[in-house]
């Protein structure tokens, strides 16, 4: 692979090329192992270690061929990235010589030494081993020297350790519920219901040799510092504009990887801030689609460094332009194909959606504090409600057309409009909904945009995994009230259209669509009692509420002890973050920014003596000027500095209790951060760029 005679292959040759998928499945296994492995994958029977030392061994020689030497099962642990240990395939043979082999046993489990993932105690408190459990429903694919294996991570006694096995229960969750509404709306032809999720990622690239000279960079994904530059976004000429020549070289080349693996990159485009770019794929069912966004983060790291770039996926790279988020596109599909958000044409189509789109709207209101949770980070804490991402007040955009069917609804009165009647039954012929009504307002954290929903309040780091949990568990607890009541209904039509009237006067507070980066919405949001869980400190304590552990335990998604590690672990990382972010910033202003500051005072100083010796006529005012408010600045910055490792050495940063830790970090650590940051970036500004230790926001972000 790789030699320059090898010809272009064509995209379609291409894609999956590198994926262990249908279609090899079928060419390599005998018939009776493929059948079974489709069993196990469409309908989760379990594998037979016969079978399953079938798939291994296919799969080791179709992995050698491409060239690997080694398999992984590949995680998520709870710290949102993913991850690997690789063992060779090699295997001695009694004259001294090796073979390659791959059983079905280190296909279906593995047993990674990983004691140092976060496991927020959990590990500690019941079994220190972790094992890891093929996921057939996610293809195993080729990359580098490797053969990996998605998997699922738990402990010996069941704990839960990672983020696919919740997200895989909360989707075979909410097909149980979901098809129960399909069966008692008649429709005996559909087995499964999906959750899909296309996700929108957004990202910033910068030169690499001037990432290595930003320990900010380096260290904390984002600039600590930085004098915003003349230009930022405001002629709006970044955004869909013309893509340059190295990045649109990047971009062919990330498609490129990213086919290979299966994965169907379809969209690119510049994005709002200066570097800032956006990749979107088309949607897949939940599980692959948070595989695949995962695969896509850290191809577009490995791509970057092959370009001379870095791929930032902080949330806020730069003070003063737009950071960075991911649009989570949602939906229900059923086997057949068919999207259970989409309007339909019939009555018993729109009876259908209207029941789903209640259930949402119930849903959302009810669990505002589950989606606020599911989004949070320090990272994230920068865009949220900073009018360039969604408030932290969570609702529901629907547009003023379905808005108005709702109401109506409520208020037992047709819909007024030229295309919809009331029919007989009473159930609405809902009208055509253009894509153009649902879509144009972008400030909402959750719009219903035509056939599924677009939570827009994700963070470009994190992993999706958590924010679909949230949405199919929430999704699957109101179907399942739906499904209750309506099993022992004798008159479907009129209690559908009563359950939605219900829903509307008891939720319709979280339906808003106005601008949501005003002032007025903050206020408004507070009137309707909705929640603003500002930062993250603000909300993971919700997570613990009775209703939500509840919830959870109910679906059997999480116990409270695995809730319990899930909120410690967020929290950790929360302080552990900060910490990092401060200390570098420490280390930054006095081993770089003062040393260079001073010597430029010292050249400053020096000039100024020289004119004098010349003589006492020649005019100083600008570098006396430049001396006195870089010194001043300096001896400010300094005492910042001496306040923020003081505040640092608080013994509130090491308590035990990690709500006390990270809610000091919060109000003690981030004000401490900003006012060092403040005098910095003065002195940034009145400093020679010559004499500045690293490069500034015009270079970072104008050089590609
Ligand atoms: P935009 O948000 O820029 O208007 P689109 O509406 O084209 O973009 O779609 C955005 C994303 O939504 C894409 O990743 C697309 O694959 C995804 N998407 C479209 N339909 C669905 C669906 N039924 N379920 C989940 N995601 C979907
Ligand atoms: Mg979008």
């Amino acid at each position: 692979m790789g030699n320059c005679s090898e010809k272009r292959r064509s995209v379609p040759e291409l894609f999956g090329s590198s994926v262990f998928n249908d279609d090899v499945m079928q060419e390599r296994l005998p018939k009776d192992v493929y059948q079974s492995l489709r069993k196990t994958i469409d309908q989760g029977k379990d594998l037979d270690l016969n079978v399953a030392n079938a798939v291994a061994s296919a799969m080791k020689d179709w992995a050698v061929e491409k060239g690997t030497t080694h398999y992984t099962h590949w995680f998520q642990p709870l710290n949102g990235i993913t991850a690997e240990k690789h063992d060779s395939f090699i295997s001695p043979t009694s004259d001294g010589r090796v073979i390659m082999q791959f059983s079905g046993k280190e296909l279906i489990k593995g047993e990674p030494d990983a004691s140092s993932f976060p496991s927020g105690g959990l590990r500690a408190t019941f079994e220190a081993r972790g094992y890891t459990a093929w996921d057939p429903t996610s293809y195993a694919f080729v990359k580098g020297d490797s053969l990996y294996i998605p998997t699922a991570y738990c402990s010996y006694s069941g704990e839960v350790l990672d983020k696919k096995t919740p997200l895989l229960r909360s989707m075979e969750d909410l097909n149980v519920q979901a098809l129960r509404i399909l069966r008692i709306l008649g429709d005996d032809r559909t087995n499964r219901v999906i959750p899909t999720v296309g996700a929108e990622q957004e990202y910033f690239l910068i030169d690499r040799k001037l990432y290595e000279q930003r320990k900010d960079l380096i260290f904390c994904g984002r600039t600590l510092f930085g004098v915003k530059a003349p230009k930022g976004q405001e002629l709006e000429d970044h955004y869909f504009g013309a893509i340059k020549p190295r990045v649109s070289a990047f971009m062919k080349e990330l498609d490129e990887e990213l086919w290979k693996l299966g994965i169907l990159a379809k969209t690119k485009h510049n994005e709002a801030a200066p570097a800032q770019h956006e990749l979107a794929p088309i949607f897949a069912t939940t599980n692959i689609a948070t595989d695949h966004n995962q695969l896509t983060m850290e191809t577009m790291k490995n791509v970057a460094a092959r370009h001379g770039l870095v791929c930032l996926l902080h949330e806020k790279p730069f003070y003063g332009v737009n950071g960075s988020g991911k649009h989570n596109n949602w939906s229900l599909s059923t086997d057949g194909g068919k999207n259970l958000l989409d309007p339909g044409k019939s009555p018993n189509e729109n009876m259908q959606f209207l029941l789903f789109l209640a259930a949402m709207v119930q849903g959302v209101d009810e669990y505002q504090d589950l989606l606020r949770i599911s989004v949070a980070s320090a990272g994230n804490d920068h865009r949220l409600g900073a009018h360039e991402a969604p408030p932290a007040i969570i609702s529901i955009f629907l547009g003023d057309e379905l808005t108005g069917i709702l109401e109506a609804i409520e208020n037992d009165r047709a819909y007024d409009s030229m295309e919809c009647q009331k029919l007989e039954t009473g159930v609405h012929v809902l009208p055509d909904l253009n894509k153009d009504t649902t879509d144009r307002n972008r400030t909402s954290p959750f719009a219903f945009t035509g056939n599924k929903f677009e939570f827009r309040s994700l963070g470009s780091a994190i992993s999706i995994a958590c924010p679909n949990i949230m949405l199919n568990t929430i999704m699957a607890e109101e179907l399942r009230r739906f499904a209750d009541q309506l099993e022992q209904t004798a008159d479907l039509k009129t209690d559908v259209l009563q359950l939605v009237k219900k829903v509307m006067q008891k939720h319709k507070r979280i339906i808003f669509n106005g601008d949501g980066y005003s002032e007025e919405w903050v206020q408004e949001a507070k009137r309707r009692g909705l929640l603003n869980l500002r930062t993250t400190v603000d909300a993971l304590p919700r997570y613990l509420d009775q209703k939500n552990v509840e919830l959870f335990a109910n679906h059997k998604i999480y116990t409270e002890a695995e809730m319990e590690a899930r909120y410690e672990t967020i929290l950790e990382e929360y302080a552990k973050t900060l910490n990092i972010e401060a200390l570098t910033m420490i280390e930054m202003v006095r081993q770089d920014i003062l040393p260079s500051v001073s010597a430029y005072i010292a050249k400053l100083s020096n000039a100024i003596l020289s004119k004098r010796s010349v003589s006492q006529d020649i005019p100083c005012a600008t570098e006396l000027s430049l001396v006195k408010k870089l010194s001043f600045l300096a001896d400010s910055a300094y005492e910042k500095l001496e306040a923020l490792e003081a505040v640092l050495a608080d013994p509130k940063t090491v308590s035990v209790n990690v709500l006390t830790v990270s809610t000091y970090y919060r109000d003690a650590v981030i004000p401490a951060m900003d006012a060092l940051r403040a005098d910095v970036d003065q002195m940034e500004w009145h400093t020679a760029s010559s004499y500045w230790p690293y490069p500034g926001y015009e270079d970072l972000m104008f050089q590609i």
